[in-house]
């Protein structure tokens, strides 16, 4: 049984600590928050819901917080700002135990003190079953500095920041061995970590900031759907097409043996919440200590292709995760 709201607000309100943008966090009827001058804010809000992002038998409850606040933190990030406060919407079952909780908020709150993001406030809720959680984050970026998904130009270079299809390949290696686990196919939550180490999931807010203080990124987008989802969003908000090196995809090594990843977990895989972004300008091959690694360049004709070691092209479909998808 979870705590009743009142206690678990006020438990809420002792884990969580304020930050400097805070001017009056939890136990007021709204927050107030300080915003920098010469600022615009940034608002994002992702669900988390059992049984769509995640399962209770799977899922640590500390990684499923985790991952919850790295969603909005990477959304931040992928528009080059700064994360300054996150607000949580919570709505509990009365049969999940105190301790799912408690773990998830604990998991949650390590990485808001890890990215120094205060939780500033949220609801708390009972819910007809299972638990949904929703994480607002706010940040603030210069105005009318933030990174769009619509700047990018034909004939420019497209990058990728860390490795991909790590998250998925844990989440298949994961399903082999639960019963049922055949059906994660249709299970978009693929953010198992390879080791389970619950700080192997990050937001890239550090190069993200710095891709826009140097104006290195003309469009940036964060990869939580999978590189060829993702891709797509950047390609039809900017109106180009691009060409992808399949050779140049920084493919995740997992496992003791440090095997590569398939191609398609890379292409399609979601849950790394690493940033792909387009630049016109020399970039580095490591900006705040994360690999960059260029992968292919925009085009002026629409769609998307995928270049082979051997030269041959091939379409490349958009073949991330889609809610409602079976519904087209
Ligand atoms: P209200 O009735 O105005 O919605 P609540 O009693 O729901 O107020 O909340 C009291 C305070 O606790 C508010 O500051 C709210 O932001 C905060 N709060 C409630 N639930 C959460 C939560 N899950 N996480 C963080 N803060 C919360
Ligand atoms: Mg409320």
């Amino acid at each position: 049984m979870p705590l009743a709201e009142k206690k678990l607000i006020q438990q809420i309100r002792r884990l969580a600590r304020g930050g400097s943008p805070v001017v009056t966090g939890i136990g007021d009827d709204c927050a107030v928050l300080r915003v920098p001058p010469g600022h615009e804010l940034l608002v994002t809000t992702d669900f988390t819901i059992e049984n769509v992002h995640f399962r209770r038998e799977w899922h640590p409850p500390g990684l499923v917080g985790r991952r919850c606040l790295t969603r909005g933190l990477s959304d931040i990030a992928a528009m080059g700002g700064e994360p300054r406060a996150a607000f949580l919407s919570l709505a509990v079952a009365g049969d999940v135990p105190q301790k799912w909780v408690d773990r998830f908020l604990n998991g949650l709150l390590e990485l808001a003190k890890e990215y120094k993001v205060p939780l500033a406030g949220g609801d708390t809720a009972q819910s007809e079953g299972g638990i949904q959680a929703d994480i607002v984050v706010v940040g603030s970026v210069p105005k009318g500095k933030a990174v769009l998904r619509s700047g990018a130009k034909p004939g420019e270079q497209i990058y990728v920041t860390g490795e991909l299809g790590g998250a998925a390949a844990a989440l298949a290696h994961l399903a082999e061995s639960k019963p049922g686990g055949a059906d994660f196919g249709h299970f978009p939550m693929t953010f198992a970590r390879p080791s389970h180490r619950l700080s192997a999931l990050h937001a890239r807010v550090a190069v993200g900031l710095s891709l826009r203080r140097r104006g290195l990124a003309s469009a940036m987008i964060d990869l939580s759907d999978g590189l060829s989802t993702d891709l797509e969003h950047i390609c039809q908000e900017s109106h180009v097409g691009a060409e992808i090196e399949a050779e140049a995809i920084p493919r995740a090594q997992v496992g003791p043996a440090k095997k590569r990843v398939a191609l398609e977990l890379a292409l399609h895989g979601g849950d790394d919440y690493e940033l792909l972004f387009t630049s016109s300008a020399a970039v580095p091959a490591q900006i705040a200590g994360v690999r960059v690694t260029r992968i292919g360049r925009t085009v002026r004709s629409a769609g998307m292709c995928l270049i082979g070691a051997d030269g041959k092209r091939q379409p490349l479909e958009a073949r991330g995760w889609e809610h409602f998808r079976g519904n087209m």
